[in-house]
């Protein structure tokens, strides 16, 4: 029986058998994890933490049986129960990891991401939907669906007037460009995209956006992931 050491973050668990918990970790060496604690009701305070989502830490699994046997938290981001809002786009972010990330195949940077997103609602105390548009912005460029900020992905030229997001494609493109199923994005909502996804995460509560462009944003992104990868965030 040999027993590994993961840095892991928990997206979600769920019961399993009578006393035990099913839980998913994203791990930093192995991508996404499902491992088992078991008798949670009866386990140590600090085991305890381990099962919620958001808990980050240092977690101790035995092989092949896959049963966490120890955990050292680093962070359980508890500050993020307080606000309703603030979770709900938290959760959206885990949710978003959940649905890209193969089970078994390691992504370090998106690993890096998502605690710096997540951390930066929890403590920066910035405005948790635009750190929700940058990471989906960001997932969409890792995937290899990076949108347009300032050139149209077909012709190549400036944007000038109206831009659409092809929905078939996952691509901006200008009016000239613009075939199939499109639908029209606002200069301003193009333009939170620009801003949020070329500042970093520690500087989002030094700027401020036209107001609701981010819901805008929001929606139009939200629209994307569910065209890209067959599952809609739920936002509150
Ligand atoms: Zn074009």
């Amino acid at each position: 029986m040999d027993t590994i050491k993961v840095k892991a973050i928990v997206l979600s668990s769920a019961d399993y058998k009578e006393k035990d918990k099913l839980v998913t970790l994203f791990t930093i060496e192995h991508g996404i994890m499902q491992v088992i604690m078991k008798s949670v009701k009866t386990q140590k305070a600090k085991m305890k933490f381990a099962k919620e989502p958001f808990c980050f830490g240092e977690f101790l699994i035995s092989l092949p049986s896959k049963i966490i046997t120890g955990v050292e938290v680093e962070d359980n981001f508890f500050e993020l129960t307080k606000d309703i809002d603030k979770f709900y786009i938290a959760c959206a972010i885990l949710e978003a990891v959940r649905t890209i990330v193969v089970p078994g195949e390691k992504n370090v940077e998106l690993f890096i991401e998502t605690l710096k997103a997540i951390g930066s609602i929890a403590y920066n105390g910035v405005n948790d939907k635009y750190v929700l548009v940058k990471f989906l912005l960001s997932i969409f460029k890792s995937m290899g669906y990076s949108l347009a900020l300032d050139k149209c992905s077909t012709c190549g030229q400036k944007f000038v007037g109206k831009r659409y997001l092809n929905l078939d494609f996952g691509e901006i493109v200008c009016t000239g460009c613009k075939s199939g199923n499109c639908m029209e994005i606002s200069a301003r909502c193009h333009s939170c995209f620009k801003i949020l996804s070329e500042t970093s995460y520690d500087k989002l509560n030094t700027i401020k956006l036209a107001q609701k462009s981010e819901d805008e944003a929001l929606n139009v992104l939200n629209i994307n992931f569910e065209r890209r990868f067959n599952k809609k965030l739920n936002l509150l």
